[in-house]
């Protein structure tokens, strides 16, 4: 990369002409050795907003205050609580309102929209999703193509990387989606994958799949707050995501949903019902007949967990004011950064006459990536990720040999990229 330096001095230089570089001041850090570890598992668990603890302690206040009374007389009655997260997840997903809704936790939401999306009959009842995804997801599937008596082995279909490459190639996927075209039920991807960072072409993969007659999913939870997402346009049927990755909701914090919509208000489409999906008007009457709320929300089951919500909103208010595109934008930088750093790494141990000790299989166009880079460690990498971890430089690592290093653009700064680098040079030493 042309103008960038493997120096601290740069790295503060960087840093000075950050517009958001404030932000990082907005979250706790946990500490070691009296300072703030160098975090980069934002992709796993976003660091806590100091402003958290106030929202969740005005749920608690008004619960004090008014007991039962606090779904209407909450200062955020409790009764609408979610639609007060609405237009900011729309915004961050690129969907309209009533295409959102934040609810239950994610691996449960997926299960729910395949409930409507994955209708599978003898003829069309294939899954296609990566290979390596998220297991999760992949027991989802499994047992999504099980209920409805499909062989799974069969069912599912994966789309692997060509042999000696790291990611898919959207003409791979494409041709895939193409091959099993009229068996195809639908498509269910991570919009970025949690393994390798790859951000698919989103819109590309979405034209061959409505083409082949399926429908389309995706799983967000590593998309959501990381890149700009345009659901809407993309024409993605269905999508959820989970907010305690790059959304800092907290650990297990709530969920949300997608629908299009274009199936806002479709009968033919069956879906497991609750009654807080019931239209809000005659909710509290309790119906004895279901009617769904016009849109994502009609697929909501139970009332709202207000006080994991109100950690998100907290974290949202901070993602409005940071806004989204400026975000993605100091993000490709940073990610470029750390890029260029591991790169000079490689090349100094090269010119030492030494084998190059690590592999970047992120996707190298930074319109293909997030803020996440997975690398291959080639040797020793269990005790180069041990090492690293102990200097207080927090990674994560995946067997058999990769490290995951997530540069967050809200909360990281260059000065981080820059120790990381410094600390991973010495460990693999
Ligand atoms: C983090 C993650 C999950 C976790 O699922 P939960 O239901 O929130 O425990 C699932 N799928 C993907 C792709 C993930 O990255």
């Amino acid at each position: 990369m042309k103008g960038f330096e493997n120096t601290l001095e740069f790295a503060w230089e960087m840093d000075d002409q950050d517009s958001l570089a404030g932000f990082r001041e907005k979250f706790y850090f946990p500490q070691m050795d009296g300072r703030d570890v160098i975090y980069m598992t934002g992709n796993s668990l976003g660091l806590q907003p100091k402003s958290t603890q106030d929202y969740v302690l005005r749920e608690l206040e008004d619960w004090a205050s008014w007991g039962v009374e606090g779904h209407f007389h909450a200062r955020m009655p409790w009764f609408e609580y979610q639609d007060f997260l609405t237009v900011q997840i729309a915004d961050l997903l690129g969907a309209q309102n009533d295409e959102v809704v934040a609810m239950n936790s994610l691996t449960t939401n997926l299960h729910l929209l395949m409930v409507s999306f994955y209708r599978p009959d003898k003829k069309r009842y294939k899954i296609i999703c990566e290979y390596d995804l998220f297991p999760s997801d992949l027991y989802a599937v499994q047992s999504q193509a099980a209920f409805h008596g499909f062989n799974p082995d069969d069912a599912v279909v994966f789309l692997k990387p060509r042999k000696g490459e790291h990611v898919l190639r959207t003409e791979d996927i494409i041709a895939k989606i193409e091959e099993h075209g009229s068996s195809l039920a639908t498509v269910m991807l991570g919009a970025v994958n949690y393994y390798t960072g790859q951000f698919f072409e989103i819109d590309a993969i979405g034209k061959a799949v409505h083409k082949a007659g399926a429908t389309y999913g995706l799983n967000l939870a590593h998309a959501a707050g990381n890149v700009p997402l345009r659901l809407h346009d993309w024409n993605v049927d269905y999508a959820c995501f989970c907010s305690y990755k790059y959304l800092n909701s907290g650990p297990g914090g709530v969920s949300g949903i997608f629908v299009h919509e274009k199936h806002k208000n479709n009968p033919a489409l069956p879906r497991f019902a609750g009654w807080w999906g019931n239209d809000p008007d005659t909710r509290f009457q309790m119906p004895r007949k279901f009617v769904p709320a016009e849109g994502a929300r009609g697929w909501q089951l139970s009332n709202a967990p207000v006080l994991s919500m109100s950690a998100l909103k907290a974290s949202l208010d901070i993602f409005e004011e940071a806004g989204m595109n400026r975000l993605a934008a100091k993000s490709q930088k940073l990610t470029a950064y750390l890029e260029f750093i591991i790169r000079s790494i490689n090349e100094s141990r090269m010119n030492a006459g030494l084998d190059e000790p690590v592999e970047i299989i992120s996707p190298a166009d930074s319109g293909q990536r997030g803020c996440q880079l997975s690398m291959i460690i080639r040797k020793n990498g269990k005790s180069v990720y041990e090492n690293m971890v102990k200097k207080g430089v927090i990674v994560d690592w995946r067997e058999p040999d990769v490290m995951r290093a997530a540069p967050v653009p809200l909360y990281n700064s260059f000065e981080d990229v820059f120790t990381f680098g410094m600390h991973l040079e010495q460990s693999l030493q």
